[in-house]
Order: C-alpha cells, then structure tokens, then sequence
C-alpha cells in the first residue's frame, strides 16, 4: 500500500488573527475537521481519491459557514450561482457546472456531468435541465439565505463592486471549498465548489469550475484546487502552471506549488492560495494573504488544521 493523504482548503483572503471570534474560530475548525476526516476515512478503508474528494467537499457545501453550496455568496441580482468542477487524475475525466441554482451539492452535479453525460462542462439552463434529468431536486431560495452574506452584499449592491468575500476586515464567512487527494493506489483528484463572488453579474464565471484554471489533477504531476480572486487565477492558469512546472521543469510539488503562488501569480497582481498533492502522498499549501481555512491528514501520521499564517 502507497502513502496517502488529503488536503481541504476553505477559502483564502484577509484572515487575520485577532478579528475573529474565538466561538467562531472553533465552529471553522470543527466543521474542517469534519470534512476532513470524512475523506479521509474513505482513503484508509482504500477508497478512491475522487470519492475522498467529492464526500469532504460536500460537507463544506453543506455548512453555511463557507462559500459553497449552502453558503453561496449573493450575486448582484440576490440569488446564488454557483460553480464546481471535479477532475480525477488517473484517466484525466473531468466534469464541470458553472451558473447552476438551487442545487444542493454542486460537485456531485459536476462529478455526474463527468460520468454521466459525453461533456466536460456544463452551463446555466442546460446544466439545469442536466441537474433535473438526473433527479436531483432544486432547493428554494431560503435554503441558501444567510443572514451574514445577505449583509455583506447589501453593503455593496447598489455599487458596481464585486468582492471576494473573504476579503471583509471583519468577522464573516469566508471561502469558496476545495479538496485534493492522494489514495492507497497513488491516483489522485482535486475538487472545488464556490459561490463566487459576491455581487456578482453579467453571468461572471470564475477560475474555480475551469480545468487548469482553479482545478486539475494529473497522476504523473499533482491534484490542485486554487481559491483567491478567480480572474487573476484563470488568467495564470494556475492549477495547471503548477502541473507544467513539475512536468516540464522536474520542480517538485512544494517548489511548484511555491512557484506559483509566490511569484507567478503575485506578478500579474493574484491574491489567493492552493492546495495540492502529488502521486507520492507528498501535500503543499501555499498562499499569499493572510490567511487560508485549510487542513490536511496523511497516513504517515501527520495533519493540521490551521487558519492563519503563523
Ligand atoms: N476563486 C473563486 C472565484 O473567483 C473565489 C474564491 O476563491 O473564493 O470565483
């Protein structure tokens, strides 16, 4: 059996020590380690690291605490459109929605969209329509109202400002989700599902549900999923940037990782973080604001959950 090992992340931005609440300090943790452990139960009963990947995301979609799923940030109109795509590197199969509402989990739409239709991608209407022929229900409104992101973006809504929303210097939710895995049979897979930005329109789509943009794996490189201001992150193609250097360069995965985010992606003006694992069980998780919801368990033993840079 090969090493394993899982990383979450929960959204970077301007996290600092000090503006939060110890309360809600421990309701992130916790809600972290759930996910976290979930997948990584799957790992060590020598399940797939797609399944590892899907199962902690969707705990995150599930808690209103970060931006995915239940906790999708407003768009400008008052409603929540959200994204995510899933990516499993043993074969490259990828699947992707963008603009979906009223899903519950949109990576296991996204992991459908893979497995289930001849498509990568999938968009608004039709990835509706898709989500509908393949049974899912389509939650109301009030399942995705939050008093706290309601606020934030009645603070900005008659402006034509979007903001990543854990960018707010105070206390709040932050975090478009992710996952990246490493299983017993060294294949690996990366997941991520956000909300986007908050007060969002025109139909704005981020990096997070584009492959190689906010999402890839590759079994001979890495698994990443990014989060921090989509547009820079598209624009860098960072997810595979990450991947090309370990292949192109022979960098490994911390130096790669570190690479990108501490110098590729800064340049063109980039604010965020990623996490990765390569095929070897081997993690990174680097960012380059103050802070990253993030954790991470391997079967050697080691794991962290952590908010700030410390
Ligand atoms: N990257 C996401 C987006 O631009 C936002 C985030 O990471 O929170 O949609």
């Amino acid at each position: 059996m090969k090493p394993y090992s899982i990383v979450i992340h929960g959204g970077a931005g301007t996290l600092v020590k000090g503006l939060m609440t110890t309360e809600l300090e421990t309701k992130y943790k916790a809600a972290l380690e759930r996910a976290l452990e979930a997948g990584y139960i799957v790992l060590k009963n020598k399940g797939s690291a797609l399944d590892a990947v899907e199962i902690s995301v969707k705990l995150l979609e599930d808690t209103p605490l970060f931006n995915a799923g239940r906790g999708a940030v407003f768009t400008a109109e008052g409603t929540h459109e959200m994204d995510a795509a899933i990516m499993d590197g043993s074969n490259l199969k990828a699947g992707a929605v963008s603009l979906v509402t009223g899903i519950k989990n949109p990576i296991s739409l996204a992991r459908d969209v893979m497995q289930k239709s001849y498509h990568v991608f999938l968009a608004g209407e039709g990835a509706m329509e898709f989500a509908k022929g393949n049974g899912y229900s389509i939650e109301s409104p009030d399942y995705f109202y939050d008093e706290v992101r309601y606020q934030q973006w009645q603070g900005i809504k008659d402006s034509t400002t979007f903001q990543l929303d854990h960018s707010v210097k105070k206390d709040g939710k932050f975090g478009t989700v992710g996952a990246v895995a490493c299983d017993a049979n060294g294949n690996v897979a990366a997941a991520t599902s956000t909300g986007g930005m908050t007060n969002k329109k025109w139909g704005r789509v981020g990096d997070s549900p584009m492959i190689g943009a906010g999402t890839y794996a590759n079994n001979a490189t890495c698994a990443i999923s990014c989060t921090g201001s989509g547009e820079y992150f598209i624009r860098g193609v960072v997810a595979y940037d990450v991947s090309c250097l370990m292949e192109y360069k022979g960098m490994t995965l911390q130096e790669a990782a570190s690479e990108v985010i501490h110098h590729r992606i800064l340049k063109i003006g980039g604010d965020g973080g990623l996490i990765a694992v390569d095929a070897m069980g081997n993690i990174a998780m680097p960012f380059n604001t103050e802070g990253m919801y993030r954790g991470y368990k391997t079967s050697k033993g080691n794991g962290e959950i952590a908010i700030y840079k410390d």
